[in-house]
């Protein structure tokens, strides 16, 4: 049994979430004490307990302390199913954070699975449906696993009611590590505005805002469509498409943020991705350890890519692949003047 501790590190919930998918993976059981130790809210909140209860269900496992609330939780796996499965956070809470749990255990598994999952689609602090679509699926691909998206409905705070659809095609052949050095060529650059039960004037100020910043023609910026009774709710996205990557920098707006700071917010954000070097943003450096470790440990092949920040998050998430899988992540400040970047090198045979 591996044990855990959740407040090391960044101390939130993507220790639970690492560690359920990796215990799913592996088989082996997992014990973890002071879930979520260094939120505001610690423990197991309704959207991690759903995480809990999709894993359990996926590989049918033995658990104990999947209560709201419970800050240790004993999870014992079973054999892991692809199937059909509908999970549903029931609050405005992420279910792009459940799939995160689940995914690498059915993209290992033997068939394809579909998962139905309904809550937030676009939330703070958890990876938006444009973001795994455009950004994370494409890198999934390259490892061999297909991961098709659909949104059925946008889910923001605090009404939720999203809902999405993924269909999880394993690697036949296993997982393949790959190098992701750089971005490539820039290939498209847009910004998208959502603002579904507002004023009209809030998207397009936020447009206006973005294209005063940034230059960008009238061509590069887009109303999103909402659907009915998906508001209030605003936020606006900035995509860029280079050959090997894409990135999407979200903001989301507010009571009391006007337009022009929330595209100011996420024009900055993308100003700092444009600063590095770093092929991904630190969301995606966080998000391609897990399933970059997957390929290296199946293959014994080693895998890299660069980043321009390595946060707190993506070296504790790092810390905990470390405990269950055999090999380690070498991380190296590299300095150019195409501008700074971390390399991260995932090496096989750590122990
Ligand atoms: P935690 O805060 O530990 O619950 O983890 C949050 C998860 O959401 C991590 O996997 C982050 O990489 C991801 N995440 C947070 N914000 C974004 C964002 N703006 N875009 C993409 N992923 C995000």
């Amino acid at each position: 049994m591996i044990e855990l501790d959740g407040s090391q590190g960044e101390g939130g919930g993507q220790i639970l979430r690492t560690a359920l998918a990796l215990s799913m993976c592996t088989g082996v059981p997992l014990r973890i004490v002071d879930i979520r130790a260094r939120r505001p809210k610690p423990g197991l909140m309704r959207q991690h307990l759903t995480c809990v209860l999709a894993a359990q269900e996926v590989c049918g496992a033995t658990v104990i302390g999947a209560e709201l609330g419970s800050r240790t939780l004993e999870f014992r796996p079973g054999q892991v199913h692809a199937g059909d499965y509908r999970f549903a956070v029931g609050t405005a809470g992420s279910c792009t954070l459940v799939l995160q749990t689940v995914l690498p255990a059915l993209m290992l598994a033997d068939a394809p699975s579909r998962l139905q999952l309904s809550g937030g689609t676009h939330n703070p602090m958890a990876p938006p449906f444009h973001f795994l679509e455009r950004s994370f699926a494409p890198l999934l691909r390259r490892a061999g696993v297909g991961l098709d998206l659909t949104l059925r409905r946008h889910g923001f705070f605090p009404a939720g009611g999203g809902e999405l659809e993924a269909i999880i095609t394993p690697a036949i052949e296993g997982l393949d590590p790959f190098e992701l050095l750089e971005r490539g060529a820039a290939v498209e650059a847009y910004a998208e505005a959502l603002a579904p039960a507002l004023p009209r004037g809030v998207a397009e100020r936020e447009l206006e805002t973005v294209a005063q910043l940034t230059g960008w023609a009238e061509s590069q910026l887009r109303l999103g469509q909402a659907r009915q009774n998906e508001g209030p709710a605003n936020a606006l996205m900035l995509t860029l498409v280079h050959a090997q990557v894409a990135e999407v920098f979200i903001a989301f707006g507010e009571r009391g943020v006007s337009s022009e700071e929330v595209a100011r917010t996420a024009v900055n954000e993308m100003r700092a991705y444009e600063a590095s070097a770093g092929a991904v943003g630190p969301h995606l450096a966080d998000q391609l350890a897990l399933p970059l470790a997957l390929a290296v440990a199946g293959s014994g092949r080693p895998a890299a890519y660069t980043c321009t920040e390595l946060t707190e998050h993506s070296r504790t998430n790092f810390a905990v692949i470390e405990r269950f899988l055999d090999l380690r992540f070498d991380t190296r400040l590299e300095v150019s003047r195409a501008g700074n970047a971390w390399r991260v090198d995932v090496l096989p045979g750590g122990r």
